[in-house]
């Protein structure tokens, strides 16, 4: 899991080196186990990458006034080559293609078929963007008045900056930029197939993805529920912080009183993300400690984003038994995981996905849960207001790429 950003100001008495380490602090949600930067200045790229968040990154012998920057959980990016450096999103199996694309980004991509969304940083001072026709990752655009250019896979990272977002990439489309303008060209038809799984859990809450403002869109998936399944309950949870705004919806549509769950302590470790067993286990501990007033007594609806291996609901309702809920029926905001995702988002095994291998009463009888509703396809297209959705980990039919 990856975000991606590139700074460009229009003056070269700028330094960006800041407005990009905040950047990717707002990005690091879509993944904080690795990071780095790469920094234009006087002909040279200088870049610095780390085995650490990007809040941990130590930038102060970077300074420029163009410059590019990655988070995430795999790769070691900027790849710094001898024409220039680029940050990627999605799969790249050879980086000789990334020589390719930063030298000429138009004839390239015609051959190109694994990279998904990309920004590089040339030696002449271009940052150049590219999002895959299929808009599988999300790239957006923005601006600093007529100071700076933004390139981000989210406008979290122009807030934080305060830079203004502009509009989505366009699936297919190249995004040149230099000191003196800013290009845009259609290189490829688009054939949309937005990942579902940004909408459900991956994007910010305060995001906007493929114009689309998260918030509204997951609290109609909530809403959606409560159409779906309407449960007699005293109280709604939602499991922090993705699935607060379902929650929000659920309540609006039944009246059930909406409660605050949990508190957390420390900062978020997004299990889905955790690199090991034990990181996943403190981080369930830490992200979900719950308000026993709030629960003791009560006929509970836990709404959750997704449901991975199932380890964190167990132990979130295990917690919430001990504290005398009286009853705990599970909602997920999203059909079905049942299947790998190809495209980069850390989707696990089939074999270890809970749903592709057991039925409802079993998994319901794994967690504790009295019962556990899914959202529909249907219900899915109805709260997003389109069908131009990768549904590959839900159904197994992926977009021919
Ligand atoms: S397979 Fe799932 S996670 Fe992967 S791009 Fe498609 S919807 Fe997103």
């Amino acid at each position: 899991m990856t975000g991606i950003v590139g700074i460009l100001a229009f003056d070269e008495i700028w330094d960006v080196s800041k407005f990009i380490f905040y950047s990717l602090i707002a990005l690091q949600h879509r993944g904080y186990l690795k990071s780095g930067i790469a920094i234009l200045n006087e002909g040279k790229i200088n870049s610095k990458s780390d085995n650490v968040p990007p809040e941990d990154l130590s930038i102060e012998e970077l300074n420029g006034w163009a410059g590019i920057g990655y988070t995430g959980t795999r790769h070691d990016y900027p790849v710094v080559l001898d024409n220039g450096a680029i940050v990627v999103d999605g799969i790249v199996k050879d980086h000789n293609i990334l020589r390719e694309i930063i030298r000429d980004p138009e004839k390239s991509i015609e051959n190109v078929k694994e990279v998904m969304a990309f920004i590089a940083l040339t030696k002449d001072g271009q940052i150049i963007a590219y999002r895959d026709e299929f808009g599988l990752k999300p790239l957006t655009l923005g601006g600093f008045g007529f100071d700076l250019a933004i390139v981000a896979s989210e406008p979290t990272s122009m807030y934080v900056i305060g830079a203004d977002y502009k509009r989505e990439v366009n699936p297919g489309e190249l995004i040149i930029i230099d000191k003196y303008y800013i290009e845009n060209k259609q290189i490829k038809k688009p054939r949309k197939a937005y990942c579902t799984i940004e909408y459900i859990y991956q994007s910010r809450i305060d995001s906007k993805i493929n114009e689309l403002e998260i918030y509204d869109l997951r609290v109609r998936i909530g809403e959606q529920l409560a159409i779906e399944r309407p449960i007699d309950a005293d109280t709604v949870i939602g499991v922090p912080e993705t699935a607060l705004p379902f929650a929000i919806g659920y309540s609006r549509r039944t009246k059930i009183p909406l409660d605050l769950g949990f508190t957390r302590t420390g900062s978020p470790i997004r299990t889905m993300l955790a690199s090991d067993d034990f990181v996943k286990l403190v981080g369930i501990q830490l992200k979900l400690n719950p308000i026993k007033s709030a629960v003791k007594g009560k006929r509970i609806v836990l709404i959750d984003d997704s449901m991975v291996t199932g380890t964190t609901l167990k132990n979130t309702i295990f917690n919430l038994r001990k504290l005398g809920a009286k009853e705990i029926h599970v909602l997920i905001g999203s059909p079905k995981l049942i299947s790998q995702c190809p495209y980069g988002i850390e989707v696990p095994e089939e074999k270890e996905l809970i749903s592709a291998n057991l039925n409802e009463s079993e998994i319901a009888r794994v967690l504790g849960a009295n019962s556990i509703y899914w959202l529909s396809l249907e219900g899915l297209f109805k709260a997003i207001g389109h069908k131009n959705l990768c549904l590959g980990c839900m159904t197994r039919k992926y977009p021919v790429i």
